[in-house]
């Protein structure tokens, strides 16, 4: 399947070509210059919301802005704490602000949907990580360790803008976790109860685009080759994710987020292999899919591949370096088999310590 901009190029498209989703995406290097102008398309009273790592970006937007540039919030943090979040909608609404714009990777644009969800306003995002939120109806919030997630039409992104030249700043061990995030969003999409056709080509895609890119990203940041094919892999995985429902996997990264705080996108990254492996069985023909992209023929090959493709780039494999403690897998493994997960493969108390023990020590599945 060949979708736009799988030769680099920049085109600009309403989403509802793909399917019924009204995401306006521009994507393309340079496309940053295009922001202003975007943003105006959705209200006047513009609020930026960007991390500590993408001030240089925020700037440019904000001078191109100028005098529409209503308030600038920089207090991002990772998973959405309820306070910082009251926080931002009181300051959106002291504002009188009508549009906001989030520059930066998931947690900003999380916190961009944090105000969407109370008070309505559209959300324009320029992703600069491979965290994909900005293609899904799906916010987070956290509250002393838990985690919460919902669906929320409102949350969606009118306009998202893809600048690969704005994921060139992400050091490897950060463009290596993201990437495995990605992937993450990808698999448990091709198995997804709610899949569908368009879906699971999009996640196939989506996986051929990122384990291609991603070496490439990795071994030379600068290179917007790398660059273009990996966030066009990202951004299509984030679409797989918001159309489909996540399993196992993903409800194993929410809990270790949440309750332990450990980064979002390195423990995705220690976790897929694990899963993928122990869901294989119980979904061939999705895992064939998988297999496929990976340059690999049999399902059960995707664990084993995603393993080594996360060495390869140096993503995290282990969850024990990401600073879990032992004594954890217990208590996680007690939440998630207790919870509703949809997922191809049954899974008992004991079936999730095993994959948390493996995941823990960083071991090929
Ligand atoms: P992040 O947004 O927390 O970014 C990680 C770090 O990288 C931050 O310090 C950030 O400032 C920095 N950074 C971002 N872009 C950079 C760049 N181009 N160059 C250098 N540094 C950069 O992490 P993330 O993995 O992008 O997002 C994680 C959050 O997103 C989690 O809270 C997760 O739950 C959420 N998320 C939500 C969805 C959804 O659909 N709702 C999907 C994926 C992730």
């Amino acid at each position: 399947m060949r979708l736009p901009g799988a030769d680099g190029q920049s085109f600009s498209y309403s989403a509802q070509v793909l399917e019924d989703r009204a995401v306006r995406v521009i994507f393309g290097r340079g496309s940053l210059d295009q922001v202003a102008l975007e943003a105006r398309s959705l209200g006047t009273r513009i609020m930026i919301i960007s991390g500590r790592h993408e001030a240089e970006a925020a700037s440019a937007v904000s001078d191109q802005l100028g005098d529409d540039l209503a308030w600038w919030i920089e207090d991002v943090v990772q998973h959405v704490p309820v306070e910082v979040a009251v926080k931002a909608i009181h300051a959106a609404r002291d504002a009188e602000v009508g549009v906001l714009v989030s520059i930066g990777g998931g947690s900003a644009t999380g916190l961009a949907k944090a105000i969407a969800r109370d008070t309505g306003l559209p959300i324009l995002a320029v992703p600069t990580t491979y965290a994909g939120s900005e293609m899904t109806p799906v916010w987070g919030q956290s509250d002393q360790g838990e985690k919460t997630t919902g669906r929320d039409p409102r949350v969606l992104p009118r306009i998202v803008v893809y600048d690969p030249g704005l994921t060139a700043s992400m050091p490897p061990e950060l463009t290596a976790a993201s990437g495995m995030n990605a992937l993450a969003h990808a698999i448990e999409s091709l198995y997804a109860p709610d899949s569908t056709l368009l879906s699971s080509e999009i996640a196939e895609e989506a996986i051929r685009a990122l384990a291609h890119g991603l070496p490439l990203a990795v071994r030379q940041p600068y290179d917007l080759e790398g660059r273009t094919e990996t966030l066009r892999g990202a951004w299509l995985a984030g679409w797989a994710l918001g159309s489909t429902t996540m399993g196992l996997h993903h409800k194993l990264a929410h809990v270790l987020g949440g309750k332990y705080q450990l980064p979002h996108a390195g423990t995705h990254s220690a976790l897929l292999p694990q899963v993928a492996a122990f869901n294989a069985p119980a979904a061939p023909g999705p895992f064939t899919r998988a297999a496929g992209a990976l340059d690999e023929s049999l399902p059960e090959a995707v664990g084993p591949a995603l393993f080594e493709l996360a060495i390869q780039i140096g993503a995290p494999t282990s969850l024990a370096d990401l600073g879990m403690e032992r004594d954890a897998i217990e208590a996680v493994a007690k939440i998630v088999s207790g919870a509703p997960v949809s997922n191809p493969r049954d899974f008992t108390e004991e079936d999730v310590s095993y994959l948390l023990l493996q995941a823990y020590l960083g071991n090929k599945p």
